[in-house]
């Protein structure tokens, strides 16, 4: 059997993969559909693997990856499992099982609640936050605090896109260094 190549893709060709679709969901927003990068095996590898040199650079030990449903399962998983961690997936309400740490968090119009099992992370393990992208940053701060309440240490937050006109890495708490791969403006 023969398994896929690995060829490794640099930022800027996983940049190129990136779609842009003007107007979804709704007007006046342009969607980075990130899911080419995704389906190519080559630019998949080198998204993680890349991503894996970032957090590499800034910290020595991370326990878990703790990423954002949905997109954020993909490269989240496979992150963890390069850096040798452990995967938790935050949730919407009603999915998880058993007892949950909770947040609600602010949205354009109005509020959502984010869920994790409270038992994933023991206080004092070294955490990554993870998602496909930043936007606002809501999202990615409401799953810090949540980290930062189960006494997690938050090592650093990794985002495959970052829209940095909005700068939403100026929300987000505890001062871990903000990593992102692709950068668009708007
Ligand atoms: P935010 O909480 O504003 O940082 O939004 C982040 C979440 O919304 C991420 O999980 C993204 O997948 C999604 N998202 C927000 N804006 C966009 C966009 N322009 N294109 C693609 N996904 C987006």
């Amino acid at each position: 059997v023969s398994y896929g190549g690995s060829k490794l893709l640099t930022a800027d060709q996983l940049k190129a993969l990136v779609v842009e679709v003007p107007d979804f969901p709704k007007q006046g927003i342009s969607f980075k559909d990130v899911t080419p990068i995704f389906a190519d095996p080559d630019a998949l590898g080198s998204a993680a693997s890349l991503l894996r040199g970032q957090i590499a650079q800034v910290t020595d030990r991370v326990d878990m990856v703790v990423a954002a449903e949905a997109r954020g399962f993909i490269l989240g998983a496979a992150l963890a499992r390069d850096l040798g961690a452990g995967f938790i997936p935050t949730r919407k309400r009603g999915k998880l099982p058993r007892e949950t740490q909770d947040i609600e968090y602010a949205l354009e119009y109005g509020t959502d609640t984010l869920h994790m099992h409270r038992d994933a992370i023991s206080p004092g393990q070294n955490v990554v936050v993870h998602d496909d992208l930043i936007a606002t940053g809501g999202t990615a701060a409401a799953t810090a605090r949540m980290v930062e309440e189960l006494g997690g240490e938050l090592v650093a937050y990794s985002f495959l896109v970052e829209l940095t006109a909005l700068r939403g890495r100026e929300q987000l708490p505890s001062g871990a260094p903000v990593l992102s791969l692709i950068q668009f403006d708007g």
